[in-house]
């Protein structure tokens, strides 16, 4: 076994059905008495029925978070938690009005509970990515993580089908590129794997019945593992594909992921010494891009870039931007091999590396 670092987080998480009756006494346990409810608009009525069960505790609601955390809008959201005097934060929704709390939190310190509804792990990390004029930045500090996760499955009986699809292939890509990441570990690397093979098997099930609350159980705690493994590891060539076409092209968040995931595994797997052979093995194929690739298929997921907004005349411009300042990655690449990847991302090709 190879020397490793293990910096696990602290993060206290409640899992089960119905675990959102909790709430009142989570916002409790931290010492707190006035919550600000977060939420985007589209979950407007979700933080409604929170405020209620929070009863006094809750002291006001912010209902316009939104995707890739705008700064103005965070300014706004500030300013009400300023207004109400909250001492806290509780936001219901995936990881536009969590990434609103740690927005939040960046500026006034209040901790949060976040009471997670998709598969995108945002509540597990201390990362904060956030929007100013068309640019997206990152920034990775511990204060930033919830200080306690709600994870109540009928919150997710709601979660449309085929967002359920890509959702589910965002969180698995957190895992993938955990197995090989340059500061991966045994620990991170046995969470990974359990994480592939319960979303694997959950998320076929949604497809077929989307209120199977057993298949929604088990793809809950794949992705809560995903969340897990993408705060505790750093990201490499798969993760920096996606902020590029995100920030640069606003193509969707968990479309992206789940087209790109395959390119990405396949390009990899020849430099990281077999530690991608489980996922293939798991998904029932040979290679793990290629495992990927049909699994998404399967799902009825989108496969090709084009199909979800990429221009193709962007193309070059996006490999330009993700081969300038390029995150770790275990295998070395060239503009042109991005280009080719792009190029099968784009057409919906299997991946050919
Ligand atoms: P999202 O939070 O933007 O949600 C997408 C839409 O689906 C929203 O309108 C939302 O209200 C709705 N929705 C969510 N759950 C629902 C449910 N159960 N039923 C019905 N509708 C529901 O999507 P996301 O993919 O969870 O999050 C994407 C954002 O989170 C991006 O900004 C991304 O950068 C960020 N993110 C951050 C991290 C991190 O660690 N910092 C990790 C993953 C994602």
């Amino acid at each position: 076994m190879k020397e490793f670092t293990y910096t696990g987080h602290p993060a206290r998480v409640v899992f089960g059905s119905g675990t959102v009756r909790q709430i009142a006494s989570e916002v409790e346990r931290l010492g707190c008495k006035r919550a600000l409810v977060l939420s985007t608009s589209h979950q407007a009525h979700e933080a409604v029925a929170l405020s209620r069960l929070l009863g006094h505790l809750a002291v006001g609601r912010f209902t316009s978070a939104e995707i890739h955390t705008p700064v103005a809008v965070t300014q706004r959201a500030v300013e009400t938690a300023d207004e109400v005097k909250a001492d806290c934060l509780v936001a219901i929704g995936g990881g536009s009005a969590i990434g609103l709390g740690k927005a939040i939190t960046l500026h006034r310190k209040l901790p949060q509970i976040a009471v997670p509804t998709t598969y995108a792990g945002s509540e597990m990390t201390p990362i904060l990515g956030q929007t100013d004029n068309g640019l997206k930045t990152t920034i990775r500090n511990t204060s930033l993580l919830p200080k306690a996760v709600i994870y109540d499955v009928n919150f997710t009986l709601s979660l449309p089908p085929a967002l359920s699809a890509t959702s589910g292939m965002n969180a698995m890509a957190h895992a993938v590129e955990a197995l090989y990441a340059k500061d991966g570990n045994p620990v991170i690397s046995m969470l990974a794997l359990e994480a592939i093979r319960a979303l694997s098997d959950s998320l076929p099930a949604i497809m077929k019945d989307p209120s199977d609350v057993e298949a929604r159980t088990k793809a809950l705690y794949g992705a809560w593992l995903c969340g897990i493994a993408l705060g505790t590891t750093g990201m490499a060539l798969h993760h920096k594909l996606c902020h590029t076409l995100g920030g640069s092209f606003n193509l969707p968040h968990s479309e992206t992921h789940t087209v790109v995931l395959p390119h990405a595994a396949a390009f990899n797997a020849p430099a990281v010494g077999g530690a991608l052979d489980k996922v293939a093995e798991i998904l029932g194929a040979k290679q793990p891009g290629d495992g990927l690739y049909e699994f998404a298929r399967m799902i009825g997921a989108p496969v090709g870039l084009k199909e979800i907004g990429m221009p193709e005349d962007g193309l070059d411009q996006a490999a330009e931007i993700a081969t300038q300042n390029p995150y770790w990655n275990p295998r070395p690449f060239t503009k042109q091999q991005i280009r080719s990847l792009l190029d099968d991302a784009y057409f919906g090709r299997p991946p050919s590396n």
